[in-house]
């Protein structure tokens, strides 16, 4: 499919016309300066001056030079999505509603990303136009991650908390790199460095942005051609106290007048930094010590955050062509498995065709990456994706729906410890899913705080223990337990298991179920989803509809169709529970499978 992309900065704009499958460019025009007298158009070798032009004259004079009876849909970068927006959307008025309600948090771009929208919807009304949001992809950071320690308050009142940006780039390249890799970006831990003019770095687990550097402006992180990154707030309150600065300036200093300038002097470009430092330039050893140091330590940290890391990804305009960087981050990374080739490292080439190089040996744990990002093509993509959304989704069955409680899986060591030698699990009823039962057999799980009596486990034996548990269950038992897919308890919290024969502590286990869907292959088929696919369920109860986001599809042979929540689900969808002590059961509810679409805001 063509898309037409559009970029609008907030003093400049990029037009793409790209086929979104092999992201070919049938057209490309970039302006700079928008708003001064100095405003210039090119297209190829044409250069056309626009004085004062403002973003919406300089939008419709791109279009009438563009061959728009090509394409089937718009996409428009957008920077700030908040807390809103976690996936692309169709544009309605509800939607320019909202991002322009988000200028607040993103004063010089959201308004530019707003007038390319109203100038293209009036020049290209019959077209779809989708929104694709740079914050995006990080709305799945958790909150401990998410949340500033001030008061709480101001993030109520402000939005104060941490975004990230770069979102689509991350997300790209984590892809890109999981391709490469042949392996699925679900089964990665990757740290993927966006090195451009503005820099981030992301904590790609398991395909989803778990912390990312920006925070609630692009200002947070690493060093940046003119912006400081991190920075301890006390110097800016001295820079008030001391030398009088006035909230505009410090702006000026910390978006325009540091990082790479603030620390070399002499430019925000690495070319002229790696230039002046290979002449003995002192500033410009430092700059690049300060950049690379700082990555080095996020590298690190994300590295703990996720407990490993499969690939550390570079990218963007310094991250793709700078080896000196590249060298200078990953020395002192060898306790991550991390080593690097020097001579691919310097021979290291990519581009839109030949996108990913690998820069690490073969004997390096870590993989190290150099991935081309191409955030227009990202954009179309995800444009494509939902144009076609509508059509792909089958929704003319519904899914039944059975509510889990609170039970336990045991390995027969843990049976017999519990209950006996020899002891073997007394089937009481099946489940819905072949071969799966509950059993008359109790518990107690004794938590830090409390105990929870009368747990039902379910058999048969599995290898591993594990315990699922609803967060109101938490509470009481006084423990953290993650949101997990069944069967992976790695790194969860441990509890202790009471029966008739004694007691066992279990070191790790107790999880909270992530919602899911079971289904065969014929049902994915017919829905349009895959294998962990993520999908949202509208619940069509009596009076208090409820949409549940972050559904986990599984698929197999093995399974039949039904969705599975767990009881705190089921009372905030008013799905009555009947009698599901210790078991898990069909309710007659049916609930409506979407794709992540945000369609109906
Ligand atoms: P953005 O899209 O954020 O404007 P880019 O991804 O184009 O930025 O990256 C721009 C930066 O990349 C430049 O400021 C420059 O520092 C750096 N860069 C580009 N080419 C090289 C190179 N060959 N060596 C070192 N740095 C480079």
């Amino acid at each position: 499919m063509n898309v037409l992309i559009i970029n609008c900065g907030s003093s400049s704009v990029k037009i793409d016309i790209l086929d979104s499958k092999s992201g070919v460019r049938q057209f490309k025009a970039r302006v700079q300066r928008v708003g001064t007298a100095e405003c210039v158009l090119e297209i190829g070798d044409e250069e056309i001056f626009l004085p004062d032009a403002d973003h919406a004259s300089v939008v419709q004079a791109i279009l009438k030079k563009a061959p728009t009876d090509l394409i089937k849909a718009v996409g428009h970068r957008v920077v700030h999505g908040g807390a809103q927006f976690s996936s692309p959307v169709r544009i309605d008025a509800v939607v320019e509603q909202a991002i322009e309600s988000l200028i607040p948090l993103a004063p010089l771009h959201n308004p530019a990303n707003l007038a390319g929208i109203q100038a293209a919807k009036k020049s290209l009304s019959d077209l779809p136009h989708i929104a694709v949001f740079d914050t995006a992809f990080h709305q799945t950071l958790p909150r401990r991650a998410f949340t500033y320690a001030i008061p709480i308050e101001f993030q109520k009142k402000h939005g104060f908390r941490r975004y990230g940006f770069h979102g689509t780039s991350h997300h790209w390249v984590a892809r890109r790199a999981a391709d490469f890799l042949k392996e699925d970006l679900r089964d990665l831990r990757i740290i993927t460095c966006h090195l451009g003019n503005g820099c981030s770095i992301t904590a790609v687990e398991y395909g989803r942005s778990i912390e990312t550097s920006m925070g609630m402006s692009p200002l947070e992180g690493l060093v940046m051609g003119t912006r400081s990154g991190d920075i301890d707030p006390g110097v800016l309150l001295e820079l008030q106290r001391r030398e009088g600065m006035s909230v505009d300036e410090l702006d000026q200093l910390l978006n325009k007048k540091s990082g790479l300038l603030g620390l070399s002097k002499i430019s925000n470009d690495m070319r002229d930094i790696d230039q002046g430092a290979s002449e003995g330039d002192e500033a410009c050893r430092l700059a690049i010590r300060v950049f690379c140091h700082r990555l080095r330590k996020y590298i690190g940290a994300y590295a703990a955050v996720m407990g490993g890391v499969d690939a550390i990804v570079f990218t963007a305009g310094i991250g793709e062509n700078s080896a000196w960087v590249r060298e200078q981050v990953s020395q002192r990374l060898g306790f991550l498995g991390v080593r690097l080739d020097e001579d691919l490292n310097r021979e290291a080439k990519v581009d839109l065709e030949h996108p990913v190089t690998v820069i690490s040996t073969d004997h390096s744990r870590t993989r190290l990456l150099v991935v081309a990002t191409d955030e227009a093509h990202a954009i179309a993509r995800d444009t494509e994706d939902l144009v076609n959304e509508k059509d792909k989704v089958n929704n003319s069955r519904g899914i039944p729906v059975a509510v889990s409680a609170r039970h336990i899986h045991l390995t027969q060591e843990a049976v017999e410890i519990l209950f006996g030698e020899g002891h073997q699990l007394t089937p009481l009823k099946e489940l819905s899913q072949p071969e799966q039962f509950a059993c008359e057999e109790r518990l107690t799980i004794i938590g830090p705080k409390r105990s929870i009596p009368k747990v039902r486990i379910l058999g048969p034996v599995r290898g591993k223990c594990q315990v699922e548990i609803s967060r109101t269950d938490e509470y009481t038992l006084g423990i953290d337990a993650p949101v997990r897919a069944s069967g992976d308890v790695a790194n969860s919290p441990g509890i202790t298991l009471e029966g008739p024969n004694g007691k066992l502590t279990l070191e790790q286990g107790v999880i909270c179920a992530q919602r899911h869907i079971h289904m065969r292959p014929e049902d994915a088929e017919h829905f349009g989803v895959k294998h962990k696919d993520i999908v949202e369920i509208t619940m069509d109860t009596d009076g208090r509809d409820l949409i549940f986001g972050d559904v986990l599809v599984r698929v197999s042979e093995k399974y039949s169709l039904e969705m599975h929540i767990d009881t705190d689900e089921a009372n905030a969808a008013e799905i009555s529970q009947g009698d599901i002590s210790g078991m898990l059961v069909r309710t007659g509810k049916l609930a409506t499978l979407r794709k992540r679409c945000l369609e109906n805001l």
